[in-house]
């Protein structure tokens, strides 16, 4: 069978998505399949302008998530306000529509942990792809400060300056990435989210943040999920603080994809499965 849904990146290295996708149209006995292709930048555009003769839906990740956006006819409000789209689906003979499901996932991920932004003040590390969906998502439930730190400066200010675009009377600061600025920075967060890639394999011993600057009072969210206990969140464990890795944002930004592309209700719980039995044998 010819697959019909993909993941593309670069480097994409072991992608999870397709076991977790494959899981699931095995158990909803869909006759389809999801593979996985590395793209290097020189091919991008001649795999984009003849993917919609092959797939029927493609999963984007680093770092296609914004150059994807000039090949979609259309755009949800979620991809067009963010700037990055993370799923393709066909839009007739028109091409694809864009769109973002890494936004509601974060969203959904917060929720589901107990952790609503509504009137917290959020500290989010980073200001790639990840920290883009964060961001929109923490402001649109509500949080009241956000305060982005990223190592590139200019792209936390690029960043901060985009979401005030979108929510005009927002509070939103940029900081560098740094002890001095953190300091002052996390002091009365009450959330901290880290979508660096700091702490992800294989450079598993590091955190972004180091242990002495995380209290009892505050909740650490991970978008890294492999490993699933990062430094990050042992360090918050540690710390008494409550902790939520990001193997559910994965799984819900999943989901979020096949119910776009196939109007499934996917089944989370054989995705998980098949996720944790992966990331158990410590990729
Ligand atoms: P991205 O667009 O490439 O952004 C990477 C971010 O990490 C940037 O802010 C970058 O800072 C920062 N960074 C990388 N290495 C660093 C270092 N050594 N020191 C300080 N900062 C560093 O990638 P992304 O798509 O946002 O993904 C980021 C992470 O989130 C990855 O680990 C990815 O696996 C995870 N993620 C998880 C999910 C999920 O479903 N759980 C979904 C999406 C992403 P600069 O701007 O300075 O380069």
């Amino acid at each position: 069978m010819q697959p019909e849904y993909i993941v593309i990146g670069w480097p994409l290295g072991h992608s999870l998505s397709p076991l977790i996708h494959n899981a699931s149209f095995k158990a909803l006995k869909l006759d389809c399949s999801f593979t996985s292709e590395a793209i290097p930048l020189p091919i991008f555009e001649r795999f984009m302008t003849s993917a919609a003769t092959r797939y029927r839906g493609i999963a984007v990740t680093i770092p296609y998530k914004t150059d994807v956006l000039r090949f979609c006819s259309e755009l949800s409000k979620e991809a067009a306000l963010i700037g990055a789209a993370n799923t393709l689906v066909t839009a007739g003979k028109k091409g694809w529509r864009g769109c973002n499901t890494d936004a509601g996932a974060v969203g959904r991920t917060l929720r589901e942990s107990g952790l609503d932004p509504r009137g917290k003040t959020v500290i989010l590390l980073g200001a790639g792809g990840a920290a883009r969906a964060a961001g929109y998502q923490v402001i649109l439930d509500g949080a009241s400060r956000l305060v982005i730190a990223n190592r590139t400066r200019s792209r936390a200010d690029a960043l901060r300056a985009d979401l005030l675009k979108i929510f005009h009377s927002a509070a939103v600061e940029a900081v560098n990435l740094d002890a001095e600025s953190l300091k002052t920075a996390i002091k009365g967060a009450d959330l901290l989210v880290n979508t660096t890639s700091i702490g992800m394999y294989p450079n598993s011993g590091e955190s972004p943040v180091p242990p002495e600057m995380i209290t009892t009072n505050m909740a650490v969210f991970d978008a890294v999920y492999n490993p699933m206990e990062t430094m990050l969140l042992k360090y918050a464990r540690a710390a008494g603080a409550r902790t939520v890795c990001g193997a559910d944002m994965l799984l819900y930004q999943a989901a979020e994809q096949e119910r776009l592309w196939l109007g499934v209700e996917a089944p989370i719980g054989v995705m998980r499965k098949a996720l944790l039995s992966e990331l158990g044998r410590g990729l």
